[in-house]
């Protein structure tokens, strides 16, 4: 297959990542911070994720990967194309529901509500099971062995490395709200983890 349906999923998908993140973090800009927990760890592992999040359209605009280039077939595209839309609508979702509680590292905010409703009802962490699908879409859609599993790999780094922080931060700052929220609820995975 032409690699440009590829690259054109690519590109559509993460100008879509880009306009539903945008309103939401300039909203929370705008609301303090009176707790963070950024240490090196996480400045690492946020450089980590941002980087890998362009590498894919470095891909597609640039021939500095195409060593790296394998035959693009329709059943990774297809199933990619499927992970790429559900990661993109738990994401949406997600960001409406955590509203100005949001922040892209571990922070706490003025006025923090422990948001349960909606999708948080399921799951703890569905903006990370988010990005989760949705890099492991990139990893089927790209043609590439450095371009296609890049984004994966940080995700799957950041998350691993940061559940347990977060979930500790959460616990400090809400008590016995948190751990029975915890008890009733799962990770990442719907009735799984
Ligand atoms: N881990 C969550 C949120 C990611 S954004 C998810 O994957 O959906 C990270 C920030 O969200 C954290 O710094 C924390 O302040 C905030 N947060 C995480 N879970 C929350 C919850 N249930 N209610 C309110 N804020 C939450």
């Amino acid at each position: 297959m032409n690699p440009w349906f590829a690259k054109a999923v690519i590109l559509a998908s993460s100008i879509v990542m880009v306009i539903i993140r945008a309103p939401h973090g300039q909203r929370s800009r705008g609301v303090k911070v009176v707790r963070s927990r950024r240490g090196a760890l996480e400045m690492v592992l946020l450089t980590l994720a941002w980087v890998s999040f362009f590498v894919p359209l470095v891909w597609v605009a640039t021939p500095v990967f195409a060593f790296a280039d394998y035959p693009l077939r329709p059943v990774p595209l297809l199933g990619g194309i499927v992970c790429l839309a559900v990661g993109l609508w738990l994401f949406k979702r997600s960001h409406a529901d955590l509203g100005t509680n949001w922040s892209v590292t571990l922070e706490v905010r003025e006025k923090h509500q422990l948001v349960t409703h909606g999708i948080y009802r399921t799951l703890r962490h569905p903006m990370y099971s988010a990005l989760l699908l949705y890099s492991l879409g990139q990893a089927l859609v790209v043609p590439n062995w450095i371009a296609g599993p890049s984004y994966a790999v940080a995700m799957s780094l950041l998350v691993a490395l940061r559940l347990g922080p977060e979930e500790r931060m959460m616990l400090e700052e809400f008590g016995k709200d948190y751990e029975a929220y915890r008890a009733r609820t799962k990770r990442l995975v719907p009735g799984i983890w």
